[in-house]
């Protein structure tokens, strides 16, 4: 299958790589969605390219969800397209179809979850992600993206949140944005379980890379969480905190 190269960012007097990790739910997406706004930089969610990845091999027939080795394949060969609507929002493609609702399934956020443990897979998904992020600058989010992806970014971000506020807020999020009413204690416990996973796996764990800004988004808004972003990267390297 032909791949398909993201469109050029549009072009800033000079290169930035800004990466914010961060556990799900810590507000990481709508943040770094904001601020690659804002800077008129690329937002790449490597999120949804895994789980771009996870609904592709969902649809092999018949679904190829624990052969390393082909899912690493299929990685190298995934004709994944990240576009942006006029809001800023991010629009994925897999070919010609518009994945953007389909990769926020339930089914698909397990399978990503699996898959991303592989370090095959995710050995192709690192080269995948450089290549998508290949412009004059981009705000990156994940869990790796800042210890792994791009390890010389220029600014480096950690979001954390308690636990129990990240479970509301990806209720919040799903309700909002796909009408789901899952029960808030079932997605703490998907949280619980997605978090362990990140954390623990031997290749790209979910860590706070060093040299990385840590802000606990607990208690904090996005507007406050940007703002404070935006105050970091304003100021000196030498007087970061
Ligand atoms: O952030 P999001 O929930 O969309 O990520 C989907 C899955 O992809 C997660 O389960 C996470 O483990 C995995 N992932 C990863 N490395 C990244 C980004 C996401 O393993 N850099």
């Amino acid at each position: 299958m032909p791949r398909i190269r993201h469109a050029p960012a549009r072009p800033t007097p000079r290169t930035l790589v800004i990466t914010i990790d961060g556990p799900a739910g810590c507000g990481k997406s709508t943040v770094a969605k904001q601020l690659a706004h804002e800077l008129g930089l690329m937002y790449l969610d490597t999120g949804a390219t895994y789980r771009t990845l996870a609904l592709a091999a969902l649809q092999e027939d018949p679904p190829v969800v624990a052969d390393a080795r082909r899912l690493a394949g299929l990685a190298r060969q995934l004709p994944i397209r990240l576009d942006k609507t006029a809001q800023g929002s991010l629009r994925v493609f897999l070919g010609d179809d518009d994945v953007s609702r389909k990769i926020r399934t339930e089914q698909v956020t397990e399978v990503a979850a699996q898959i991303s443990q592989y370090p095959e897979v995710r050995g192709a998904m690192v080269e995948r992600q450089r290549e998508l992020a290949n412009t004059h600058g981009v705000v990156v989010e994940g869990r790796d993206t800042g210890s792994v992806v791009f390890p010389h970014a220029t600014h480096k971000f950690f979001l954390d949140a308690d636990p129990a506020v990240r479970a509301k807020r990806r209720q919040e999020e799903l309700a909002k944005h796909y009408g789901s009413r899952t029960p808030l204690a079932l997605i703490r416990e998907q949280i619980d379980l997605r978090d362990g996973l990140d954390r623990s796996r031997v290749v790209g764990p979910l860590v706070c890379p060093p040299g990385a800004v840590v802000i606990d988004t607990t208690r904090l808004t996005v507007t406050q969480v940007v703002d404070r972003m935006r105050h970091i990267l304003r100021a000196p390297r030498r007087a970061r905190p």
